[in-house]
C-alpha cells in the first residue's frame, strides 16, 4: 500500500466538515471515506454523499460478509466505514480521510498501524460546542443533550491523537489541519521504509 491515513475524530459540531471543506484546496488529491449508517439522514444531508444511509439490518448484513474496516454504535445508531474503496483509495496512493468517532479511531490503529496519522478536532470549551449545536438546530434538545454528554466522555481520549485542533477560528483550525494532512502523506510506514532500505543497498 501506497497510501496513507488521516483520522480525525472530535465531538458532533466540533466543525470537522467545516474544515476539511474549508482545506480541500490546499490539501492536494485525498480521498474523503463516506461512512455507512443507520441514523436518519438531516435536512439537506444526501445519500451517497454526506452518508451511506441504510436501515438496521442491512448493516447488520454488511457486518456479517465483513464489509467495515471498524464499526461501532454512536448514539445509538450504527457507523462504519467500508474496506473496500478504503483499501482501492490506499492502493492509489492517495491521502484517505476519516472523520470517525473515537472508538473508530481506536479500531482503525490497531488495523493500520504507522499508515494512521490522527487528529482530534474540538471547540475551545463544552459550552462553545452546546451553543454550536443549539445555533445548528439541526437536531431535537434530547439528541443535543445525548451529543454533548457523548463528548464529555470523548474529550478525555485526546491523548491518544497524535495533534490537536483547537477550532476557535476557523481559518486558523483550517491552516493547521492543512500542516497535518501534509505530515500525514509525509509520515512513512514500516513497509515502505523496509523497501527502501533494500533499494539503497544496492
Ligand atoms: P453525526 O451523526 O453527527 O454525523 O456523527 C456522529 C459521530 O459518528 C461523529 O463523532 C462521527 O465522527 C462518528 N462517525 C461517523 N462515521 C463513522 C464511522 O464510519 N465509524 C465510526 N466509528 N464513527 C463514525
Amino acid at each position: 500500500m501506497k497510501g496513507a491515513i488521516l483520522v480525525l475524530s472530535g465531538p458532533s459540531g466540533a466543525g470537522k466538515s467545516t474544515i476539511i471543506n474549508h482545506a480541500s484546496d490546499a490539501i492536494g488529491e485525498y480521498y474523503f471515506s463516506i461512512s455507512t449508517t443507520t441514523r436518519k439522514s438531516r435536512e439537506g444531508e444526501k445519500d451517497g454523499v454526506d452518508y451511506y444511509f441504510v436501515s438496521h439490518e442491512a448493516f447488520e448484513e454488511g457486518i456479517k460478509a465483513g464489509d467495515f474496516l471498524e464499526y461501532a454504535t454512536v448514539h445509538g445508531n450504527y457507523y462504519g466505514t467500508s474496506l473496500k474503496p478504503v483499501n482501492e483509495a490506499l492502493e492509489q496512493g492517495k491521502l484517505v480521510i476519516f472523520d470517525i468517532d473515537i472508538q473508530g479511531h481506536r479500531l482503525v490503529r490497531a488495523k493500520m498501524g504507522d499508515f494512521v496519522t490522527s487528529a482530534f478536532i474540538t471547540p475551545p470549551t463544552l459550552k462553545e460546542l452546546e451553543k454550536r449545536l443549539y445555533a445548528r438546530a439541526t437536531d431535537d434538545t434530547s439528541i443535543i443533550e445525548r451529543r454533548v454528554a457523548n463528548a464529555k466522555e470523548e474529550i478525555k481520549a485526546l491523548g491518544e491523537f497524535d495533534f490537536v485542533i483547537i477550532n476557535d477560528e476557523i481559518s486558523k483550525a483550517s491552516k493547521e489541519f492543512t500542516t497535518i494532512a501534509n505530515a500525514a502523506r509525509l509520515k512513512q510506514n514500516g513497509e515502505a521504509l523496509e523497501k527502501f532500505i533494500k533499494i539503497w543497498d544496492n
